[in-house]
């Protein structure tokens, strides 16, 4: 890497922009004008739009040619990083961007500010020699780490809409096997309360044979995932079955991830669970 890109992204890896902590709630915010200031000196629009959590950044990089006729592309990509603790794990310190052999080592390199970094190097490079081929729309946000919804509640009501996007907030499962991720996982949660009685009751008394709110979780939680690893039943309702393309991609997915997710991190709970993750991820390679 050019010794200036490397001060380039070191530069933004240097904010400590935790979005989780509200302490750090300005840093984030100087996060997200370094990103904006950096398209505006490319030539492109950019501005910083606070809302009631945490700024978005929205700008445009028109294409080099033939704006109006080219195609956009909507790039998404958040300035916002996860805590560094445990701080005592670190070798170095986790926002001073330092390399070890082959490999860059800092907060947020690889979730999200290092890709993002590629992504706006590359078209804000392309623009400065008039090859920038399509107008590029940026719309990231700084809150990805701590469960934001602002980006979505922007696109959703943003009716210009976009020829492609791109989400540049993955990895690549092995080195020299370029990856396309078609499709994210999310996420629901919620707090569960469950109550068998009205008061307490005496265990020595009652305990096996009053209801016992534990007792009754433990069906619960059990009932959602039998041991088989897969969903229940109704909770699989609208899930689209995998096509004969996706079924052998992930036949060579697990070849490359033939030891995914590893003995020594984790094992998986059964076959089915295993081959049950891929539908949900829908991953596919690139070789
Ligand atoms: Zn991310």
């Amino acid at each position: 890497m050019p010794e200036a890109w490397f001060d380039e992204l070191a530069e933004l890896l240097r904010i400590p922009s935790v979005s989780a902590d509200p302490a750090r709630a300005g840093d984030v915010g100087d996060a997200a004008e370094w990103l904006a200031e950096f398209v505006r000196r490319a030539g492109g629009s950019a501005e910083v739009v606070k809302t009631d959590t945490h700024p978005l950044i929205l700008g445009d990089l028109p294409a080099s040619t033939n704006g109006s006729g080219a195609p956009t592309v909507l790039v998404y990509g958040h300035v916002d990083v996860q805590p560094p603790d445990p701080l005592d794990l670190w070798e170095t310190d986790p926002f001073t961007l330092e390399q070890r052999g082959e490999w860059l080592y800092a907060r947020g390199i690889v979730d999200d500010k290092g890709q993002l970094y590629m992504l706006v190097k590359a078209a804000t490079e392309l623009a400065s020699t008039g090859e920038l081929p399509v107008n590029v729309r940026f719309a990231c946000d700084s809150e990805e780490e701590s469960g934001g919804h602002q980006i979505v509640d922007f696109l959703a009501a943003d009716e210009r809409g976009a020829d492609a996007a791109v989400i540049f907030d993955a990895g690549m499962t092995k080195r020299g096997v370029p990856e396309f991720a078609v499709s994210t996982r999310g996420i629901v949660y919620f707090h569960l309360t469950v109550r068998t009685g009205e008061r307490d009751l005496h265990s020595g008394v009652f305990g096996g044979a009053a209801a016992n709110a534990v007792h009754a979780l433990m069906g619960i939680l059990g009932a959602l995932q039998p041991q088989d690893g897969r969903l229940a039943e109704p909770l699989r309702a609208g899930i689209a079955p995998p096509t004969d393309e996706e079924q052998a991609a992930w036949t060579s997915s697990r070849r490359v991830r033939s030891s995914w997710p590893g003995p020594e991190r984790s094992r998986p709970i059964t076959g089915p669970a295993r081959s049950s993750t891929w539908a949900r991820r829908r991953s596919r390679h690139w070789t």
